[in-house]
């Protein structure tokens, strides 16, 4: 063996423990030695050189299987963050997280503008402040995720209709300002793999995840992997059409989904019925609060308005509809529901559950199980950091 190649074979050992050690959490020397056909000697060797860059840390003793008890090893997740964005129709979110993915901080401004070039300036803002204002370690890369069609490959957004956004290049936009890695996602995509990887979704391997707010949309899991589809179009189910005589909508077809259930058509619903004379508290709330919003309709259902409740059941009926209709085509295991109207008042999450089971069952020996996003309104946020870290760990942490 030449000495480039002995070198060659240590580097490659070393990601591939390290990204091992990351993936399983805990671990020990003689695990890491069955794992990888390696000797005793060159894992401890091995060990040592992630141990000296602060990577790998021991943390106690394990079970014995018969002779000395294995020192655990695990991974120090503090060792670099990574910076999430998530871009929405409303607001912007940007977080600082770990290499377990786990949200170290986060601030939330609603959005100055849906200018792309002023939403890029407010999120170098945001993250200046971020970074200002939290003491963090060195920092990976960053993964900004946004509604529509993105092209992964090149961090293109290709069509975001509800922010008026046609080929966009985010991803060249922001990284001319940092000096790691810019990945942009698609915003459900990234939800749906956060809530795989750390969310309600662990351990399934066929789930269904859906954002409901602004806009509507879905990240699909299929095998353990993400369906994004042959243009990265996968899952953009707010467009699909319910009613072909149905008013137009900004992605060009009539009738979409997303014009009737999405938090805009929830508020349209509430002034229309405000306008025609019904009686409610919503009339009052705006009166005392101002706008009328999703988040106030959920709180007259809370106090009980027969009008709020009605809305939030009505919707969640035609999204339970819809999903339903997923799940006859994809035969998941579990729809997880995200996005900002998942926390709305119960009866509509309760709705949407009863009609996507009740939708679906024909085809089905056992329900399918609908969940909410573990992680509400921040899936989307975990998910882009997770996604970060997947993208630049092993490829950056290990400076040899
Ligand atoms: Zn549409």
């Amino acid at each position: 063996m030449t000495l480039v190649y002995q070198r060659r074979v240590r580097e490659e050992n070393l990601r591939k423990v390290l990204r091992f050690i990351h993936r399983v959490g805990n671990t020990s020397r003689p695990a890491i030695a069955r794992e990888f056909h390696l000797s005793p000697a060159t894992v401890t060797s091995l060990i040592a050189e992630l141990e000296k860059q602060g990577l790998v840390r021991e943390n106690g003793f394990g079970e014995s299987a018969g002779g000395r008890k294995p020192v655990i090893l695990e991974f120090n997740a503090e060792w670099a963050w990574v910076v999430a964005a998530k871009i929405g129709v409303k607001r912007v979110r940007v977080g600082l997280a770990n290499l377990k993915g786990e949200l170290k901080s986060k601030v939330v401004e609603p959005l100055a503008s849906p200018h792309f070039q002023d939403v890029v300036a407010q999120i170098l803002r945001m993250v200046k402040t971020l970074l200002e204002t939290t003491p963090h370690p060195r920092i990976l890369g960053m993964g900004v995720c946004c509604p529509g069609v993105i092209d992964q490959k090149t961090g293109e957004v290709q069509k975001a209709v509800n922010l008026g956004w046609y080929d966009v290049p985010l991803q060249r936009l922001l990284s001319e300002h940092f000096d790691w890695p810019v990945f942009v996602e698609d915003g459900a995509d990234a939800g749906a793999l956060g809530e795989k990887w750390f969310g309600n979704g662990r351990g399934v391997k066929n789930l269904i995840y859906v954002v409901l707010g602004n806009g509507i949309g879905s990240g699909i899991i299929l095998n353990g992997e993400l369906y994004t589809g042959h243009q990265h179009a996968a899952g953009e189910f707010g467009h699909t059409s319910i009613d072909f005589s149905g008013p137009p909508c900004p992605c060009g077809n009539r009738g979409c989904l997303e014009l009737y259930a999405s938090a805009p058509a929830i508020v349209r619903k509430a002034k229309e019925a405000i306008e025609r004379g019904e009686q409610t508290l919503i009339r009052n709330l705006v009166e005392e609060q101002g706008t009328l919003s999703g988040e106030l309709i959920s709180e007259a259902a809370y106090l009980g308005d027969a009008l709020a409740l009605r809305i939030l059941r009505e919707t969640g009926e035609l999204l339970g509809q819809a999903i339903g209709n997923l799940v006859n085509i994809f035969d998941p295991e579990m729809v997880i529901i995200g996005g900002g109207l998942s926390l709305a008042h119960p009866v509509f999450f309760e709705t949407i559950a009863q009609t996507v089971i009740h939708q679906s069952l024909f085809l089905r020996r056992k329900p399918v199980e609908v969940r909410k996003a573990f992680f509400g309104g921040d899936s989307e946020l975990v998910g882009a950091a997770a996604l970060t870290v997947e993208r630049v760990f092993g490829e950056q942490a290990l400076v040899l």
